[in-house]
């Protein structure tokens, strides 16, 4: 006989928990859990921030791939077809994990990895971007890549960006103590089949979103999802009709949400950029127009709540 909850069971409900928020954002297109200002709920240390903006990395905060420049530090003659076969039969983390063995056969130190990653260039505006976000804004940001921990978190933190960051989902990648770099997949999955199995970040934004609020009982007023390509299209069908959905101006991902909104089912507001700074104005411009629009909430909220009381002080004499 069960006597106590499982965690299967605990999981579950929470996943309820949040759908049924979802379906509540969905339906009535604006929030009705207690917010932090003071609405009054059963649930009432309910915590909503305003934001979360999730990130991809490759093409998105850098200009570059990262795994492809590491990459082409191999001597021509280490990058053979039976590599590149890997990608087809094993999967791309399987691929640079190869690729990894062979920068480390080929004698190619960390420090000049390191130093090679340092010095990728961002997609420009993109490190004004992120601190404004979090300081102005006190937006919650996170990463989702297929890069590796250690490309992203060395990046972020050359560039005084990684205590910007709630945290960075992608492939966990360390040097050994012999200098190999090593990677491993970041889940194993096949029901999604939008994504690769290595990573869905659609699940892990689903995720990410159940914890914080089962741990934190934190939700967020609205989602905005940053990227460039293909793997960042299952994420945004995740997204509400209240969410912003950013692709990348004339990178796979627009192309393919601008092909086919209605068959990916997606609800959240499309808004394109071509760089950090045209990003930026247009997301302050956003949480502009959402302030002025929550105080008018608030306000009439207010009023009702007024209206209500009076009601039953009795008919005014
Ligand atoms: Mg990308
Ligand atoms: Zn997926």
């Amino acid at each position: 006989m069960k006597n106590r909850w499982s965690l299967s069971s605990i999981f579950k409900c929470s996943v309820r928990k949040y759908l049924n928020s979802l379906q509540r954002y969905n339906k009535e297109g604006k929030m009705l859990a207690t917010t932090a200002t003071g609405n009054s709920n059963a649930n009432s240390n309910k915590v909503i921030k305003p934001y979360l903006a999730a990130f991809d990395f490759d093409y998105t905060v850098v200009a570059q791939n990262t795994d492809t420049v590491i990459r082409d530090l191999l001597p021509p003659n280490k990058l053979t077809k039976d590599l590149h076969d890997i990608i087809e039969l094993g999967g791309w983390t399987e691929y640079m994990a190869e690729v990894f063995r062979r920068l480390h056969a080929s004698e190619i130190k960390a420090e000049k990895i390191l130093q090679t990653i340092h010095g990728i260039p961002e997609v420009p505006g993109f490190q004004r971007m992120l601190k404004r976000l979090k300081t102005k804004y006190n937006c919650d940001l996170i990463v989702i890549s297929d890069s590796n921990s250690l490309f992203i978190e060395e990046w972020l933190k050359f560039h005084g960006l990684a205590e910007y960051f709630t945290k960075i989902f992608t492939n966990p990648a360390r040097f050994e103590d012999n200098g190999l770099l090593t990677i491993q997949p970041f889940h194993h999955q096949t029901d999604c089949r939008m994504s690769s199995v290595n990573l869905c970040k659609g699940k892990v934004l689903e995720h990410f979103l159940i914890e914080q609020d089962l741990r934190l009982n934190l939700s967020y007023d609205r989602v905005i999802y940053v990227g460039d390509g293909n793997n960042d299209i299952c994420p945004v069908t995740k997204l509400r009709s209240r969410d912003l959905a950013c692709p990348r101006e004339g990178f796979s991902m627009e192309r393919t949400l601008t092909k086919n909104p209605l068959k990916l089912k997606v609800r959240a507001e499309l808004l394109t950029w071509k760089t950090g700074f045209d990003l930026l104005d247009k997301l302050e411009r956003h949480m502009e127009k959402n302030e002025k629009l929550n105080q008018q909430e608030k306000i009439k909220h207010n009023k009702t709540l007024e209206n209500t009381s009076s009601a039953y002080d009795g008919p005014a004499k």
